[in-house]
């Protein structure tokens, strides 16, 4: 696809997100998790069900209703947030006492057995909670309760992960040529961020990835001061962010004419990578798409070579569940949102990965993701 076929929609149009009954639906996984109410502190979670983005603020979910806390810079934020998206809760502003706030709040609920998030709670946050704030009632760790529900995305959910792709695909169709100017690295990131944010992205996804020659052997290179130049295998990942939910997306670009070695490389990851999309379907187990991507590597010699993991969830985190890797006990399920990106790193020949983002469906999957497979320049 060029960039003229490529098209980002009106960003200031998405569908609502829909986020009032989630927190009912948090409520009815509370008994199985043999909690009476739970304090979500993870503030992604906090924002799924609250639709509130500031930067402090917790909530707990009890069977009398929501509790939110913040401090006085997010007051009328608060306010005013959590009434567009339709959430009831008792909002109280602080400052710093948020302490005696949610004591009292745990206290009405008459929760005996205190639900905390597990992967949102310091060390030294649960010693506060016990010690401090709640030494009347039992403190159970809970993991995955929010990340469960955010598995499944809505209609809102799906339009602004796949706008957020679009604006990616638009923003790498522009900026590609250049890669045939020989820019650094970071030049070339900063312009593909430059397009993303000129297409609407609030921000990054996260740090723009663009590993070239030597570089692309590692995984998670930071672009840095190296020329792009022929014979150059450049990896390209990156993500554009709308509206709080992230896109992701490998291209592995050939810069001039490639070896036999950098050839085959690009068509081994490229027919991995559509094992994987083609293993991708509802009911699936996440490690069978990790197994199918493996196989096509392995199969080529190569497998010591594929670094990471095939996948991940994406969604208002850039990594969240379902994980797809060797180890995943997860299966995929409808409407749920995964990457599949396999790579083989050679550090004498460089780097491939190619990356989509896909939607699960009940007998497949639907690519959001659109840019072409062409190594081309
Ligand atoms: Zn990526
Ligand atoms: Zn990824």
């Amino acid at each position: 696809m060029t960039a003229a076929e490529l098209d980002v929609p009106d960003l200031t149009s998405l569908a609502p997100l829909d986020v009032a009954p989630r927190a009912g639906r948090l409520r009815e996984a509370l008994a199985a998790a043999e909690v009476d109410a739970l304090l979500v502190t993870s503030l992604t979670n906090v924002r799924y069900l609250t639709g509130f983005t500031g930067s402090a603020a917790l909530l707990l979910v009890s069977g009398r209703g929501l509790t939110f806390v913040t401090d006085g810079r997010y007051g009328q934020q608060a306010t005013d947030q959590l009434a567009a998206a339709g959430v009831e809760a008792t909002i109280e502003v602080t400052g710093d006492a948020q302490r005696q706030a949610m004591a009292a709040a745990v206290g009405a609920a008459g929760a005996a057995r205190l639900g905390l998030e597990a992967d949102a709670v310091t060390w030294a946050a649960q010693r506060t909670y016990a010690t401090s704030w709640f030494p009347d009632v039992e403190l159970v760790p809970t993991t995955g309760l929010v990340a469960a529900l955010r598995l499944v995305k809505d209609e809102g959910e799906m339009a602004r992960i796949a706008a957020a792709c679009a604006v990616a695909d638009v923003a790498l169709a522009e900026v590609r040529p250049r890669l045939a100017d020989g820019p650094t690295e970071d030049e070339f990131g900063q312009e593909l961020d430059l397009a993303m944010r000129r297409h609407g992205a609030d921000d990054v996804s996260f740090e723009t990835i663009v590993a070239s020659g030597p570089n692309g052997a590692k995984p998670h290179h930071r672009p840095g001061p190296r020329r792009i130049a022929d014979g150059d295998l450049v990896v390209i990942d990156f993500g554009a962010l709308v509206d709080g939910y992230h896109s992701d997306m490998t291209r592995t670009v050939a810069v001039g004419a490639l070896s036999a070695t950098q050839e085959r490389m690009y068509a081994v990851v490229l027919e991995a990578q559509a094992a994987g999309v083609a293993a991708v379907a509802e009911g699936v187990a996440a490690r069978d798409v990790d197994r199918a991507c493996r196989a096509v590597i392995d199969e080529a010699g190569w497998g010591s070579a594929f670094l990471h993991g095939t996948g991940h969830g994406v969604g208002l985190d850039i990594h969240e569940d379902p994980r797809v890797g060797q180890a995943s006990t997860a299966m995929l399920a409808s409407r749920s949102v995964v990457t599949v990106e396999p790579g083989v790193y050679l550090p004498e020949h460089g780097g491939v990965r190619i990356e989509d983002t896909v939607v699960v469906t009940p007998d497949g999957c639907r690519p959001v993701t659109l840019t072409h497979k062409s190594p081309a320049v």
